[in-house]
């Protein structure tokens, strides 16, 4: 059996057997993992710490048939404050969640895993100047990055560019312009337009310290959860939840 070291983010935990924990991490090198932490749930167990829900932390372990065999692991970040703020806790299980859902198993990616470190980072120490601006861009840099990134400089069905753009199609995947609006489209104005091409293309950093209006984050994380549902074909539980939370209607209108 093959012992491997990476870092990596543990983005699903659940109890297993007596004292084992089952954990699905991101691993900077390998991608997405399946692992068990034998004795993780014990008290004094050494794997106590970094077996946590948004632990980042360097793992050793041995490749099994069904799942890696954690046999140690340095902690580098617990994210701890996460756990205490319900709003943060959401958005970061909201991130695990699409993770899952959008990674293969083996599918490494060290760009998206440094991207969500530095978001738990901003979050865990209360950085940012609007929390949900995060989330956005975590939503618009995952499109992006897999592939499914929306069109937002052009109509997607006309192609025109001078137009003003003037409504969103999220079968389509992005902007149409005011001629080729439809039932069914979701109007957008220039300023949220413009706050999303923001968000996809800025650095992490940028957005963590700009001002953003709140109610464009507002519609820009709620379009955005929409169009990542649909490229899905099933709902985001985790978002259904921020949106309880936060008073907003879940339904999907
Ligand atoms: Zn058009």
């Amino acid at each position: 059996m093959a012992s491997v070291k990476t870092n990596a983010l543990v983005i699903r935990e659940s109890p297993y057997q007596d004292n084992d924990k089952l954990l699905t991490l991101f691993t900077e090198k390998y991608g997405k993992q399946r692992a068990i932490a034998r004795g993780a749930r014990r008290r004094k167990g050494s794997l106590r710490s970094v077996t946590q829900l948004f632990a980042y932390a360097r793992f050793m372990y041995f490749e099994g048939k069904n799942f890696a065999n954690i046999s140690d692991g340095t902690l580098i970040e617990s994210f701890y404050p996460l756990r205490g703020d319900v709003i943060k806790m959401t958005l970061a299980s909201y991130i695990a969640e699409l993770l899952d859902d959008f990674y293969d198993f083996y599918q490494g990616d060290p760009e998206m895993l440094k991207a969500v470190t530095h978001i738990f980072y901003y979050w865990s120490e209360g950085l940012a100047q609007n929390d949900e601006a995060l989330a956005v861009c975590f939503q618009l840099k995952l499109m992006r990055i897999q592939g499914l990134g929306p069109v937002l400089t052009r109509c997607v069905r006309c192609g025109a560019r001078e137009e003003a753009l003037t409504g969103f199609s999220i079968p389509d995947g992005g902007t149409v312009c005011q001629s080729c609006f439809r039932p069914g489209d979701k109007p957008i104005d220039q300023p949220l337009l413009q706050d999303m091409r923001d968000w996809m293309q800025l650095p992490i950093k940028t957005i963590c310290h700009k001002k953003w209006e709140a109610a464009n984050v507002q519609k820009g994380l709620k379009l955005m959860d929409r169009y990542i549902v649909a490229q899905l074909g099933h709902p985001t539980k985790s978002f259904r939840f921020y949106q309880e939370l936060t008073g907003q209607k879940a339904a999907q209108n």
